[in-house]
């Protein structure tokens, strides 16, 4: 194939073929800087997309830990639940002793969640 002699290759963003510049072997992977530029800034989105998901997983883990801990150092369901509450205030106490407390602030957690993307999807 032509493509393959000639050294060009597709670009990663706007998917016209171009050809790379000799002197970056074949690291190049878009024809231009503005596409190169977009290239960057989808890698960075996509790294922050990421690390966010794994903020989050530390963030719900520590959240259930340190309930964990509370609850079985006889602190109240009643007490947990006040704690930082977001609206709507939800059945906390008939949620841990269906469930557990570990599924509690699971909820509470998702529900809080939900809230906030819904509030920030509305607004532009
Ligand atoms: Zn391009």
């Amino acid at each position: 194939m032509a493509k393959k002699s000639r050294g060009k290759r597709p670009c990663a963003i706007c998917r016209k073929w171009f050809q790379p510049d000799v002197r970056q072997k074949g690291r190049q992977r878009t024809c231009s800087p503005a596409c190169r530029k977009n290239l960057h800034r989808r890698q960075c989105a996509e790294y922050n997309r990421e690390n966010k998901a794994d903020s989050k997983n530390n963030y719900l883990a520590k959240k259930l830990e340190k309930a964990v801990d509370q609850h079985t150092s006889n602190a109240t369901v009643a007490a947990i639940s006040l704690q930082k509450q977001t609206k709507p205030v939800l059945p906390m106490e008939v949620i841990v002793n269906e469930y557990g407390i570990k599924p509690a602030v699971i909820v509470q957690y998702l529900i809080g969640q939900t809230i906030t993307h819904g509030r920030i999807h509305k607004s532009p």
